[in-house]
């Protein structure tokens, strides 16, 4: 037995050992001849490395000791750990300390006792290299010197092992989070794939896990709590895939990694049936919806998750992790918070959009991105009232509209630069025709803008230099944000959307009534304009019960102070119905197309009523 005092006034030099890996480490052939250097130096026909712990005390390797690694001369051990040098006791027998000690007492009838203190270079104790005679006797000053100098090589040894031990941790997992990095994960996936080739049925599932918003997130709050929130993150999704007892029971062994920046993975093994890692996927989405507190702030990270199924026919871990990453960008485009299993096709697309990537980058210095105006007319009237500009991409000859390029210049944050282009090109357009036909009130330019942008530092600087250089007043200039953009990190929206009330412009809420948040969300930011979303206008036929529901949009958002625009006005029974309902501005095929700058220009000199007789 330990005796209890020994350690209990020393608690703070023990107990460092679990850091070097030696307690249930096999035997090793280095310790075992520095065991065997200290018994031929000293001379003596015993001798041994031992550990201590805070619970146990063991031989590691030995020398002439009858027993196997038994702790048995703990007295010893624990009174040389104290020592900071050498721990020399000539005749047991006549040391009061140790006479009853079992190993002096019976075999091996120990009455020699040298033993050099194990000291890391943080002074922690971790136990002795001793060597031990049936006989009472001393060591010389050479002997001592030589027991200490092989103490030292044992601390060396073990401190160079564990920085080994750190290294290849290292490289092998994520230093933020703790968790696999790519590089290990890679070899699990690898792993799986030799199994799924060698055993009939086996299938694995690779989820790829991507965080929405992240950016928004990391740009509003200080850089330490994106990590605090990454690292939250990697708990939850460790928690929850350990503890899940739908994993449990089916008996997966889980692995959780982070593959960088917000993309996280999740690699099920021996999986039963693909719904399994649907499941899984789905818990994961439930769990990290929760709201998590950083730095007194709660916040709600929603992710995106691709899911892949492995089995025989997959091919590689590259190839896999590009499936799920696939399927991944396909729930960030269905509006995030999801998951998206892969199918074969999405590979057509993930290269396409790899293709379209390439090509936006040069689209900006190639001329090929041009802006095309549609009309936005007075309902009452029918008069021309302003343009909404809309992004158009010439890509060798072949006209693309938003929907097939703006995600991806959205992901890739090409939208930055490329909307400060449109931000240009429009204001320099507007600025044009005001010089060339003058009308009262002025005509307005519309821009749209997208979430990255509306994060962006830039935004502000570049709008007022913009309005600056091109002698246009601030309140001709319209912005067009989605719901989702303002509601999802509400601070930070209110904080932009002040600024650039302040600069002037007016602010448009886009695409109202596809969204989630409700007008009483939406009224206390600061905004001027609302635009009903196309599918609003077409969905209301002259029933009572939607042109009521439509009737109290356009009542609220007036009594909110805000003009009510409709999007996509295809009818004139439609234009009709709106102009009852007594909304402001409308737009859409039945007035007229976006169009180029030239035939918008023509429109301007026609002075062209529009929608009449069309
Ligand atoms: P949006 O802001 O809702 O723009 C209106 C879209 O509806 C335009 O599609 C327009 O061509 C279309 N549209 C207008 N009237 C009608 C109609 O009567 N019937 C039908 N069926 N469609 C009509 P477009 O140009 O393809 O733009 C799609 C989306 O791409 C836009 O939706 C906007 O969110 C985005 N977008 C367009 N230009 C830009 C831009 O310069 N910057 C950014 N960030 N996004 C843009
Ligand atoms: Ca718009
Ligand atoms: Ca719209």
């Amino acid at each position: 037995m330990i005796p209890a005092p020994l350690f209990d006034n020393e608690p703070e030099r023990i107990g460092a050992l679990n850091r070097y890996e030696v307690a249930d480490a096999p035997p090793e052939i280095a310790l075992d001849d520095i065991a065997l250097l200290a018994s031929r130096i000293c001379q003596t026909p015993m001798a041994a490395i031992s550990f201590v712990d805070q619970n146990r005390q063991w031989f590691k390797s030995q020398i002439g000791l009858p027993m196997s690694g038994t702790p048995r001369d703990i007295a010893f051990c624990g009174h040389a750990i104290l020592q900071s040098e050498l721990l020399v006791i000539p005749d047991a027998r006549a040391d009061g300390r140790f006479q009853d000690n079992p190993l002096v007492i019976g075999e091996p009838h120990i009455r020699f006792y040298a033993g050099a203190p194990l000291i890391t270079p943080d002074g922690m104790a971790l136990g002795s290299v001793c060597v031990m005679d049936t006989a009472a006797r001393s060591l010389s000053a050479e002997q001592a010197e030589g027991l200490q100098a092989l103490a030292r090589q044992v601390t060396t040894l073990l401190e160079l092992r564990r920085t080994q031990r750190q290294l290849a941790h290292a490289a092998l997992h994520d230093a933020l989070t703790g968790l696999p990095n790519r590089m290990l994960l890679t070899n699990r996936i690898e792993h799986c794939l030799a199994r799924a080739k060698s055993r009939k049925g086996y299938l694995f599932a690779v989820l790829f896990l991507d965080l929405d918003r992240f950016k928004v997130i990391n740009d509003s709050m200080d850089h330490s709590a994106g990590d605090k929130l990454l690292q939250k993150v990697a708990e939850r999704l460790s928690g929850c895939v350990r503890s899940g007892d739908t994993i449990g029971r089916s008996g997966h062994t889980v692995a959780v990694a982070r593959l960088g920046g917000d993309e996280f993975t999740v690699l099920l093994e021996d999986l039963r049936a693909g719904q399994n890692a649907a499941d899984v996927a789905q818990r994961l989405l439930t769990e990290l919806a929760k709201p998590m507190d950083i730095d007194g702030q709660e916040i709600v990270a929603t992710a995106s998750i691709g899911v892949v199924i492995g089995g025989a026919q997959a091919e590689s871990a590259t190839q896999l992790l590009r499936d799920a990453d696939a399927a991944m960008y396909r729930a960030k485009g269905a509006g995030g918070n999801r998951y998206v299993m892969f199918d074969p096709a999405m590979h057509l697309a993930a290269t396409e959009r790899m293709q379209i990537e390439n090509d936006l980058r040069n689209a900006v210095a190639r001329g090929q991105l041009v802006l095309h105006y549609q009309p936005i007319v007075c309902m009452k009237t029918r008069k021309l009232l302003g343009f909404e500009a809309l992004l158009r991409w010439n890509r060798d000859g072949k006209i693309f509209r938003p929907s097939q390029f703006i995600p991806v210049a959205e992901e890739t944050g090409l939208i930055v630069p490329i909307g400060r282009w449109i931000i240009t090109q429009a204001c320099q357009q507007l600025a044009e025709w005001h010089k060339a036909v003058s009308s009262a009130p002025p005509l307005f330019m519309s821009i749209n803008l997208s979430r990255r942008q509306f994060v962006d530092r830039e935004l502000i600087p570049h709008l007022s230099q913009t309005l600056k250089e091109t002698a246009l007043e601030a309140k001709d200039l319209q912005l067009e944000l989605t719901e989702s953009i303002i509601s999802n990190d509400a601070p930070a929206a209110r904080m932009v959307l002040t600024r650039l009330k302040k600069l002037g412009v007016q602010l448009a809420v886009d695409d109202f009534g596809t969204g989630y948040s409700s007008l009483s969300c939406l009224h206390s930011f600061p905004l001027d304009v609302l635009k009903i979303d196309r599918a609003f206008v077409t969905s209301q036929r002259a029933c009572s019960d939607t042109v009521a529901v439509l009737k109290a949009i356009v009542d609220l958002a007036h009594n909110l102070k805000m003009r009510v625009v409709a999007e996509g006005v295809e009818t004139a029974e439609q234009a009709a119905l709106l102009e009852t309902v007594e909304c402001n501005e409308g737009q859409g095929y039945f007035f007229a197309k976006p169009l180029n700058a030239q035939a918008a220009t023509a429109l301007l000199w026609g002075n062209t009523v529009l929608g009449e007789a069309a």
